[in-house]
């Protein structure tokens, strides 16, 4: 894995397989999930109105999703006042050009960047090294990843599936090859790590003449750009330079300063676990002599009306990108995030990823099955996603071979080889409950030769019997027992008609 772009990765079966052999990657994923969500839950069970915030939360998120459009117009208005420029990308390719474009006008070749999962999305880093322009990510477990040539592996904490040690032996091995050198002797404690990582970003910081950054929120009302960050970087980046290009997905914008007010006190909770996000910056177009002065919004769709025309699916574009859902997942906590396969991973990850990208490669058809519905994600969401719900929806996609008709336009899920299987099991099925006179003799049979089944499956499925013992059949079938039972006396409803 190298190069900076998930692309080539396999589906997420062979992915967790290779991942759940990594002992190492286990523990640090462990220790990390487990910290991260036990702050959550104090931090949460702080608040007596968790619940009415979560819900307003959410109301406010589909509010906003269902007059997209009307609050898209007035933010480009509001922005354009405000002096900066609006850009609209249609999709990853688009917003590539337009980004690199406008680097390549400012003359530099050197961006620094606040962290953000868009420019993950599109694979910005990758498109501008292709294009001569060197990104330098500024976010300390952004450029741990950076510097050891890997990819990020969550949303909150890109380099979760490092330890200390690891990242001393990357800052010590690779930062000369960016910039300033690691210090001699440099030891793993977290001050001495985080010292020569501020050294090493200073100097990109005050020579920097264009930053690039995502967005957490976009306000309507005003054109205002909202980012939160908790290492002091992204204030750097965001007043420094002399350009400033935002790119945000679409699904970003709130339609009011008051509306911020909510996700102001979900957000760091249910990411950082902070009753307060340590940095918030805010910024309306340009103010003469302070801060950037070309201001650049790049909107981004990129599958995401796709996504919203699916009424079961639309709910993934609530999503503030806490991670909360990530931290309390079984699977995600055995398998860590580059299995996911995308900048996105875990619980939103298997429902987001297969909404903007398409489920036509098996990566991406797999997702949705990367999950136990255990429905933890579901209770930690502060927008209250109900992933199991789109997870099972998606499923139903990709089993049925997928055509949907959403809101009058045909959306195609193209199905994965894998599961051809359990179309033909579904099929079965559905004429064996249709032809209840041919499912009666079947389980008559079943019943009266139960003690010639055997305990393992063979062929395909003998891989889900090796760890699972097969139900033993009872010696009657439940129709016979049902028709032997006998019935107690009915009583008058109150209807007039009677029950049993
Ligand atoms: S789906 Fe919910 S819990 Fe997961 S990252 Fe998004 S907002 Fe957070």
């Amino acid at each position: 894995m190298s190069g900076g772009t998930f692309m080539g990765m396999p589906a997420f079966p062979q992915a967790a397989k290779a991942a759940l052999a990594d002992t190492r990657l286990r523990a640090n994923l462990t220790h990390a999930t487990h910290t991260i969500r036990t702050k959550r839950a104090t931090a949460v069970a702080e608040l007596d109105d968790w619940n009415d915030l979560r819900e307003a939360g959410k109301q406010i998120k589909d509010h906003t999703l269902a007059h997209l459009d009307t609050y898209l117009l007035q933010l480009e208005a509001a922005v354009t006042t405000a002096g900066g420029t609006v850009h609209w990308a249609t999709d990853a390719d688009d917003a590539n050009r337009i980004i690199t474009d406008l680097v390549h006008a400012t003359g530099h070749t050197e961006v620094v960047k606040v962290k953000s999962m868009a420019t993950q999305e599109i694979g910005l880093n990758h498109a501008l090294e292709q294009a001569g322009i060197t990104a330098v990510e500024t976010d300390l477990a952004e450029l741990i990843v950076q510097l050891d040539d890997d990819l990020p592996s969550h949303i909150l904490v890109p380099a979760i599936h490092k330890n200390r040690a690891q990242i001393r032996d990357i800052f010590t091995h690779h930062m000369h090859h960016w910039g300033r050198p690691a210090p001699d002797n440099l030891t793993d404690t977290p001050a001495d790590l985080a010292e020569a990582a501020r050294l090493h970003l200073r100097e990109k910081f005050l020579r920097a003449k264009v930053a690039i950054s995502g967005a957490n929120f976009m306000i309507a009302e005003t054109g205002t750009i909202v980012v939160l960050e908790s290492e002091g970087n992204g204030r750097m980046c965001l007043t420094l330079p002399d350009t400033l290009i935002t790119l945000a997905g679409i699904e970003k914008i709130l339609p009011t300063w008051q509306d911020l007010e909510v996700f102001l006190q979900t957000l760091p909770r249910s990411s950082t676990a902070e009753r307060m996000n340590p940095y918030t910056t805010t910024w309306t177009g340009t103010t003469p002599h302070d801060g950037p002065q070309n201001f650049h919004l790049v909107l981004l769709d990129n599958g995401r009306t796709n996504t919203l025309a699916d009424p079961t699916g639309r709910q993934a574009l609530r999503c503030i990108r806490c991670s909360a859902c990530l931290n309390v997942c079984p699977v995600y906590e055995r398998t860590g995030g580059h299995t996911y396969g995308s900048p996105y991973p875990g619980p939103i990850g298997a429902i987001l990823t297969p909404q903007l990208h398409g489920t036509t490669t098996p990566l991406h058809a797999s997702l949705p099955y990367a999950s136990t519905l255990c429905g933890a994600c579901y209770d930690v969401c502060p927008v209250a996603i109900n992933i199991p719900d789109i997870l099972i929806h998606l499923r139903e996609r990709i089993t049925q071979g997928g055509s949907a008709q959403q809101q009058g336009r045909k959306v195609t899920v193209k199905p994965a080889k894998g599961h051809a299987a359990e179309r033909a099991a579904m099929r079965t099925a559905q004429w064996a409950l249709t032809h209840p006179t041919a499912l009666g003799t079947a389980q008559r049979l079943a019943t009266t030769t139960r003690r010639l089944h055997p305990r393992r499956l063979p062929g395909p499925g003998k891989a889900w019997t090796t760890t699972r013992d097969l139900p033993t059949l009872p010696p009657t079938a439940f129709r016979a027992w049902w028709k032997t039972r006998s019935l107690p006396t009915s009583a008058p409803a109150q209807n007039g008609r009677t029950t049993p």
